[in-house]
């Protein structure tokens, strides 16, 4: 494995340089989104100075340009997570989206009495979706519950199996506990019981190498901005089969087949759920981030994140009061903490004044915030563009404001 030029990846990020509040910026917040290469930004000034067209309609030049961008971009997302076909590539507005499309319109083929399993970690997109369809649908909801470090109790998970298990929907990384939850292996488990899959994969992405085929995920979703790319795009996965059986989300242009009012038909996949004009700029621009984050090697990233990860961990536990949430081997790169009965907005704005951008809030988890007992915590999530040095700066600043709290 080569090890990661640091110093070379932050020189392809100019907002790394500016500062905050007259401080140095170091930037901890990932987890909600990263910042941008320049590669990236490149290329949506370069397709809107140079291809801005509506793609697919088009007969001209620039039209059959942006539509030849878009599907070079789905053609990247479709290798990128090891699709079989770009067929099952779906362009969505991010995550959030890509689940409630499944939700909105996978569960309308689900029979009133049929359930749901969702896990107690699970971010409120993969959560407020399914409790929308599931009142709807008649559905019922189960949920997991985690271990006291932050893992899933997969025996838990076993037993809630029953012959009206439709669907799993699962988080591959926890946006607040770091914990990387064994997907694979509940997959396997899931379609045991005739069930299927879906995961949720915005934390995952940018910091390990994701095959849905390997996993066995019937439905992958994740956002481009998490993964250095532009905001406003992101990719549903889903196996061709499910997606053929499933009704359109959206009704609109480019969806259809053929549209008359004695009746519409829909238009093949992945374009049957991608009503509208589409965002071939970003879809380019996410094409882009993918690429660079392909240069790198993915293994040395994790390993820089994971080192990062680590020395923040042993360096905080030594600050009188203390407690990390999320303490399952193999975490990812998120730490959330409390230190004493601090008050996390109260820690995260102090932090601010000192350069440190971290976030805190119940970071869209709230049930998992009520498993702990907690309003919310400050989190602390690496990128591959993160030091040690700044790792030293965030530690610094805690240990100065860890008196005034
Ligand atoms: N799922 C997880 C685990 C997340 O961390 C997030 C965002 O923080 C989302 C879903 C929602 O992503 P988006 O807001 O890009 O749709």
């Amino acid at each position: 494995m080569s090890t990661l030029d640091v110093a070379a990846v932050r020189a392809d990020f100019p907002s790394l340089e500016r500062t905050v509040h007259g401080k140095p910026m170091i930037y901890l917040d990932n987890a909600a989104t990263t910042q941008t290469p320049r590669a990236v930004v490149d290329s949506i000034v370069g397709h809107y100075y140079g291809h801005k067209a509506n793609v697919h309609r088009g007969v001209h030049c620039l039209s059959q340009e942006a539509t030849a961008a878009m599907e070079a971009a789905r053609e990247r997302a479709r290798a990128f997570i090891g699709a079989e076909s770009t067929s099952e590539i779906v362009f969505t507005r991010g995550t959030t989206e890509a689940i409630n499309l499944v939700a909105s319109s996978l569960c309308q083929l689900f029979r009133p009495g049929d359930n749901i399993i969702l896990t107690v970690m699970e971010h409120h997109s993969n959560i407020v979706p399914w409790q929308i369809a599931a009142r709807r649908n008649g559905l019922e909801i189960k949920v997991v519950p985690i271990l006291p470090d932050g893992s899933l109790d997969l025996d838990a998970y076993r037993a809630l199996f029953d012959a009206r298990t439709r669907l799993v929907a699962v988080a591959h990384v926890s946006n607040v506990l770091g914990t990387v939850n064994p997907v694979a292996e509940m997959a396997a488990e899931a379609h045991h019981h005739g069930a299927m899959i879906l995961v949720d994969g915005a934390q995952a992405v940018a910091h390990t190498k994701v095959d849905v085929r390997a996993i066995g995920a019937d439905f992958y979703a994740f956002s481009s901005h998490k993964m250095y790319g532009p905001n406003g795009i992101g990719i549903l996965y889903g196996r061709r089969e499910h997606l053929e059986a499933m009704p359109p989300y959206q009704g609109g242009g480019e969806m259809i087949g053929h549209v008359s009012f004695a009746g519409t038909t829909w238009a093949d996949l992945p374009y049957k759920f991608e009503a509208g004009t589409p965002d071939f700029v970003d879809a380019a621009a996410f094409s882009t981030a993918v690429d660079f984050l392909e240069e790198k090697d993915i293994a040395a990233v994790a390993a820089h994140e994971n080192a990062l990860t680590a020395y923040a961990t042993e360096e905080m536990m030594k600050i009188d009061g203390m407690r990390i949430f999320g303490t399952a081997p193999g975490k990812a790169a998120v730490i959330s903490f409390l230190l004493g009965n601090a008050h996390h907005y109260d820690t995260g704005v102090l932090l601010d004044q000192l350069g440190v951008e971290v976030r805190t809030g119940h970071h869209c988890a709230q049930p998992l915030m009520e498993t702990f007992g907690i309003e919310g915590t400050v989190r602390l999530s690496f990128a591959m563009y993160n030091t040690f040095a700044e790792v030293d700066a965030f530690l610094a600043a805690l240990r100065r404001i860890a008196p005034m709290l």
